[in-house]
């Protein structure tokens, strides 16, 4: 009797096993997408863009769900968020529009962050287009004292809210930035970087392939990577470029400090205080 209970019971955790949720977000970019090399092809409208993009999240979300993902939400997450459109985005997938604020709504806790068409933070030799969430407004970023880009915070962030990061696809340059700090992430390696505007990419059908069968095994890290935590109080230091020197009134803000005319360093008791500082300017 007891061993029968044992089985149904057994049995209906594998049924909710079976069934539980298992929700992922993609951050799409554009600079790591696979035959992106010129910056007149970043522009959110240029149809290449669009086309080349699309395609590579469609063949994330096949993966993702061919891994066992129940819901996978794209977040149109370059330039304004101008590039995606609903009516070209894999059916099964939701699409992000617009800011998703300072907490890129990781409160809704996903089970695991893929970065998609991502690039390497600033001043990267051969990362292509390489830059720190703007190359025309900052010129390098650091927290707690280390060079940092979209990929390092943005991982912390999802860390903060207990997400790992568990897939990017990008250049090498970006693949091998998030190795360093998320060991055990599946990547999609779609082009190598000679240069600033320079790349030897693979063609968009194998980058598909590729991207496909990486998010498909990333399904299985979940639980098996870590979330990038960072501990115990946090700087941003963001140095700015010389055509975006710092107004009068930068430093006002509590936490906040000036550095020189071009830098200013936040303080936060914890990585989301600081990291709301140093974003609300
Ligand atoms: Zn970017």
């Amino acid at each position: 009797m007891v061993s029968r209970i044992l089985i149904l019971l057994a049995g209906s955790c594998i049924f909710l096993w079976g069934q539980a949720k298992r929700s992922i977000l993609i951050i799409t970019d554009a600079e790591g997408v696979a035959g992106i090399c010129r910056q007149e092809q970043v522009e959110p409208t240029n149809p290449e863009l669009r086309q080349l993009l699309t395609a590579e999240v469609n063949a994330a979300v096949d993966g993702f769900f061919e891994g066992g993902a129940t819901e996978v939400i794209v977040w149109d997450g370059h330039d304004g968020s101008r590039t995606l459109s609903a009516a070209t985005i894999h059916p099964r997938a939701r699409l992000m529009i617009g800011a998703a604020g300072v907490t890129a709504t990781f409160e809704r806790k996903y089970d695991g962050l893929a970065f998609l068409g991502q690039h390497s933070r600033a001043n990267v030799r051969r990362g292509i287009m390489a830059h720190s969430y703007s190359s025309l407004g900052i010129q390098n970023m650091l927290m707690n004292g280390k060079p940092v880009g979209e990929i390092e915070t943005r991982a912390a962030l999802a860390g903060w809210f207990g997400t790992p990061v568990i897939f990017l696809s990008g250049d090498t340059a970006a693949v091998e930035e998030i190795r360093s700090i998320v060991p055990g992430v599946e990547a999609a390696d779609v082009k190598e970087g000679l240069g600033r505007y320079s790349c030897i990419s693979l063609s968009a059908a194998a980058a598909r392939d590729l991207i496909r069968e990486r998010a498909r095994a990333a399904m299985s890290r979940i639980g098996r990577i870590k979330p990038y935590r960072i501990e115990g109080p946090v700087t941003f230091q963001i140095e700015h470029t010389t055509r975006n020197s710092l107004p009068i009134d930068a430093g006002l803000a509590p936490g906040s400090k000036v550095i020189d005319d071009r830098t200013i360093r936040y303080e936060g008791k914890d990585f989301l205080e600081a990291w709301t500082r140093a974003r609300a300017f």
